[in-house]
């Protein structure tokens, strides 16, 4: 398969969940998709699993000040992106863990939209040399408990016996994770038509400093780097893994 059929061929998912870290993370990574996705008729869903509560560089913030307005920011992104519902599991920003309370808060929201796509953070990415950008290791711990959510969590009968003992929460198969990683894609998602829309949702995290529009990491540069790679203007790029 060539990287240019993977534009042209993948029909777009009926049910999308973005599981992340912090409030914005997935506007970074899949905002351009995720708003194509919508306006095709899916229903897209996403998890943020902290409050985003330490975000900033001000010492002088109130923790829980920051909490409110990065739930606030997220929901006004959402509504921008055409995302049905935000999920908030609020554990603590800058601790995050993949322990088996974060899978389990992972899980119980994939067996309730049933997603068959995921979309999260890859957690082999610690850093990216190229784009002078070290991971946040909430991130790398989001992508790491999402994918054990996924697998064997939610497809195994036998997991995780509470959610469907006490929540009637049924096993569930996800059949496609799109990692979100810097390098090595094998999967491109044409963003021409969405890029507006997902600079506009980045925006409404109006809490968060963004990179410099000259630094590697800027959002439409990104954009723009995989639209080379996939032969389109603008692109967002994942690992794309279908799982037997
Ligand atoms: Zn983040």
């Amino acid at each position: 398969m060539t990287l240019q059929s993977d534009i042209l061929d993948s029909p777009t998912p009926k049910c999308v969940l973005g599981v992340a870290a912090h409030a914005d993370d997935l506007e970074y990574m899949a905002g351009g998709s995720m708003a194509k996705w919508a306006a095709e008729g899916a229903d897209v869903y996403v998890l943020i699993l902290t409050a985003g509560e330490n975000g900033t560089d001000d010492a002088a913030v109130d923790p829980e000040q920051l909490r409110a307005i990065r739930q606030q920011e997220q929901k006004a992104a959402a509504d921008i992106l055409g995302i049905k519902k935000v999920f908030f599991a609020d554990y603590g920003d800058g601790s995050l863990e993949p322990t088996m309370d974060v899978k389990r808060s992972i899980a119980r929201v994939i067996r309730t939209v049933r997603p068959d796509t995921i979309i999260t953070w890859d957690p082999t990415m610690k850093y990216c040399a190229p784009r002078r950008f070290v991971n946040h290791p909430d991130h790398i711990a989001s992508g790491e408990a999402a994918l054990a959510a996924v697998f064997p969590l939610c497809r195994d009968p036998l997991a995780l016996p509470e959610l469907l003992r006490d929540e009637k929460l049924e096993p569930c198969d996800v059949g496609t994770v799109l990692l979100f990683n810097f390098e090595n894609p094998n999967c491109f998602v044409d963003i021409t038509n969405t890029l507006s829309t997902k600079v506009k949702a980045r925006d409404a995290h109006a809490s968060q400093k963004q990179f410099a529009s000259d630094a590697p990491t800027d959002i439409t540069t990104v954009a723009k780097d995989f639209g080379q790679l996939a032969g389109t203007k603008y692109a967002e790029a994942f690992v794309r893994i279908d799982i037997d």
